[in-house]
């Protein structure tokens, strides 16, 4: 019996694996986030919305700014407590205040926006006519048609781009360590870069094409390195680090930059 233990990377990739005793299926690695109510409250002479949650594992209340998105949630420890959980962010109102003057706020891919991309900045623009409905050209994210579709096409775009990269990086890298994967997706997940089922389904977050190719490339070969090692054991880095000579520098981008790269969003 060995329940529904998963593990979490003890670097910053933020790679959950599931464990290897267990059949699992990739969905085990993203199980529904516990139950999430939005509510206003009403902080500066704004109606802000705050997320509350509830999470038995918190040993009190929690209020938390997303310093990248601005987000605002409550977690309360105990069902009974939600309905508590607005009265206690509300008193801590001030602090709220405070943090949400320092996050930089979220960034929709609209055009004039810009976004990284490869871990180059690209500005959005609209194009009259081109070769694609959205395509790249040196620092530009062309985007044909109406305006006010471009955030959902680039954001596609993004996830098509997101796929091939993958796709390809996860062929080299399992062709030198000689394994195979069942097969890869591609998510939007905002705690976890990557992820290896004991199916042997690889996950990725589309974000990732945002970053540098050298992160991109870390995350890719952490996983596919999971194929071979189930664990986070020192054989296991071996094999990563002989993929990804550049591990170290690539984790300590994530931790850097990887927050930031939950700001783009379509609305
Ligand atoms: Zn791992």
């Amino acid at each position: 019996m060995t329940g529904e233990r998963t593990f979490r990377c003890g670097a910053n990739c933020g790679t959950n694996i599931a464990d290897p005793e267990r059949t699992g299926k990739p969905d085990v690695l993203f199980k529904k986030s516990p139950p999430v109510r939005p509510e206003l409250l009403k902080i500066d002479g704004r109606l802000l919305e705050v997320r509350v949650r509830l999470n038995p594992r918190a040993r009190r209340m929690i209020v938390k700014v997303n310093p990248a998105t601005g987000e605002i949630s409550v977690t309360a420890p105990t069902r009974r407590g939600l309905s508590a959980a607005l009265d206690f962010a509300r008193g801590e109102r001030d602090w709220i205040a405070g943090q949400l003057a320092k996050a930089p706020g979220p960034v929709m891919l609209a055009v004039g926006a810009v976004i990284p991309f490869h871990g180059r900045p690209h500005e959005i623009c609209a194009a009259a006519r081109g070769p694609a409905p959205v395509w790249a050209d040196s620092d530009v994210i062309w985007v044909r048609g109406d305006a006010t579709h471009a955030p959902r096409r680039v954001l596609d775009f993004l996830k098509r781009e997101a796929r091939k990269t993958f796709e390809s990086c996860v062929l080299d890298h399992a062709a030198r360590l000689g394994v195979k994967p069942s097969r890869i997706t591609v998510r939007d997940t905002a705690s976890r870069w990557g992820s290896c089922s004991s199916a042997r389904a690889l996950s990725f977050s589309w974000r990732l094409i945002l970053a540098p190719a050298f992160v991109l490339d870390y995350v890719v070969a952490h996983e596919v390195a999971h194929l071979r090692e189930m664990n986070h054991s020192p054989r296991f880095w071996a094999h990563v680090k002989s993929l990804a000579p550049e591990m170290n520098a690539a984790q300590a981008w994530l931790k850097a930059n990887g927050r930031d790269l939950q700001r783009y969003d379509v609305k």
